[in-house]
């Protein structure tokens, strides 16, 4: 049955999900005086660390930060490689590039969006000196880290978690975060809680967390905090690596703080949402709904046409959705798409088939936990409207 045409709404792709409560916080912080990274920072990574139980947190500015730090703390150089999979944000890559070292690609897995570990066996094979890799939970969806960590650990190679997707995604073996040597989460504008921009490291190993505290500071030994509440020798510090400035200050920890309380509400709604989205485009044979596993984060809502059926092609559809008004996206373009990344690796699209079929029918849907039911059904109906209109009678 045709849906009845509503008057036209704008649905924007994500709304922060903020209150009073946020606002309170940072003006708190704006009256302590205390801008920087100070006891906001470090209470935000204490209770980050409780609540994914890891040892060590460590508030970072982005994950696009965060990630270099980890893999420099890992080893990442001159010499060395990274794989991970084309199908991720760039910073998954360029990270490693920017220490000196190569990236080498992965396919994904036929019926995911995460890197297959079976191809990644085969990449072990052929290419030497893999130092890390890092696998990306697309869409807060789990990789499959048994393996993942099985075949790095027999190969030598460290794995990071490209977490950024994945708070608070939790399998039977833990919250992600928790299930590799070391993991990258974000807090960007989009991401499941924010702070504007903003990451978090987790990892166990206490000395790697020590070089990171540095490198994320510009090599300096000791908290700024430190340096200027002490009474004696405030001034004095020393410098013992080239680090970076990727603190995390203040005034975002406190929003970061506040979201934190709210993730599982906001889970338990976006999950409501991915229910019915799910529900309704189960009915429609031209849409293939998301990959879902235990302990998924619903990050995203990742929806694909099925080229077979649909006179149209991802793009034009797309296009269509937001002249309707619908505040779409795509995740992801894959890394091979990239004129950068096309020019150093000189890439082909056969080399990674299950990436590139994703990437060319995948529509990322407007998405968040407050979204209300007027626009969840405008999105669902605005949506089977299109694809009726192309569908191949066939
Ligand atoms: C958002 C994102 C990043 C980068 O996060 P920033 O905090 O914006 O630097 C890295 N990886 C993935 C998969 C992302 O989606």
């Amino acid at each position: 049955m045709e849906p009845e045409t509503k008057d036209k709404l704008f649905i924007p792709f994500f709304k922060p999900s903020f209150s009073g409560e946020e606002e309170r916080a940072v003006l708190d912080v704006i009256h302590s005086g205390w801008l920087t990274t100070g006891k906001e920072a470090l209470a935000f990574e204490k209770e980050f660390a409780g609540f994914i139980g890891t040892r060590e947190a460590l508030a970072v500015n982005s994950a696009s930060s965060g990630l270099l730090l980890a893999l420099e703390a890992f080893g990442t150089r001159s010499g060395t490689k990274t794989a991970t999979t084309p199908y991720t944000f760039i910073s998954t890559a360029t990270s490693s590039l920017h220490l000196g070292a190569e990236v080498v690609y992965c396919d994904i897995e036929k019926d995911s969006y995460n890197i297959d570990p079976n191809r990644l066996e085969d990449v072990f094979k052929k290419e030497k000196n893999i130092r890390t890799v890092i696998p990306v939970h697309v869409a807060g969806n789990l990789c499959a880290m048994e393996d993942i960590n099985a075949c790095a650990e027999k190969n030598n190679a460290a794995v990071i978690e490209d977490a950024a997707h994945a708070f608070p995604a939790k399998s039977p073996a833990g919250f992600a975060g928790t299930l590799a040597d070391a993991a990258v989460f974000s807090f960007y504008a989009t991401k499941t809680i924010t702070t504007g921009e903003g990451g978090m490291i987790t990892l166990k190993d206490r000395e790697k967390s020590e070089l990171i505290k540095k490198l994320r500071s510009n090599g300096i030994d000791r908290a700024v905090w430190n340096r200027y509440t002490e009474k004696e020798a405030s001034w004095k510090y020393d410098v013992t690596c080239a680090g970076w400035k990727c603190n995390m200050p203040d005034i975002l920890a406190a929003i970061g703080r506040i979201q934190l309380k709210k993730a599982d509400l906001f889970l338990q709604q976006r999950k409501k949402i991915a229910d019915k989205f799910n529900e309704a485009f189960s009915g429609f044979d031209f849409l293939r709904i998301p990959p879902d596993s235990p302990g998924n984060a619903w990050h995203l809502y990742l929806l694909r046409i099925k080229p077979e059926k649909l006179n149209v092609t991802r793009d034009d559809f797309a296009r269509e959705l937001q002249r309707e008004g619908l505040g779409i996206s795509v995740h992801f373009i894959p890394h091979f798409d990239f004129t950068f990344i096309k020019k150093r690796y000189g890439l082909s699209r056969s080399d990674f088939p299950n990436a590139a079929e994703k990437a060319d029918t995948t529509i990322s849907l407007p998405f968040w936990p407050g979204m209300n039911e007027e626009e969840i059904q405008y999105v669902i109906d605005r949506v089977t409207k299109i694809g009726a209109k192309y569908y191949r009678k066939s």
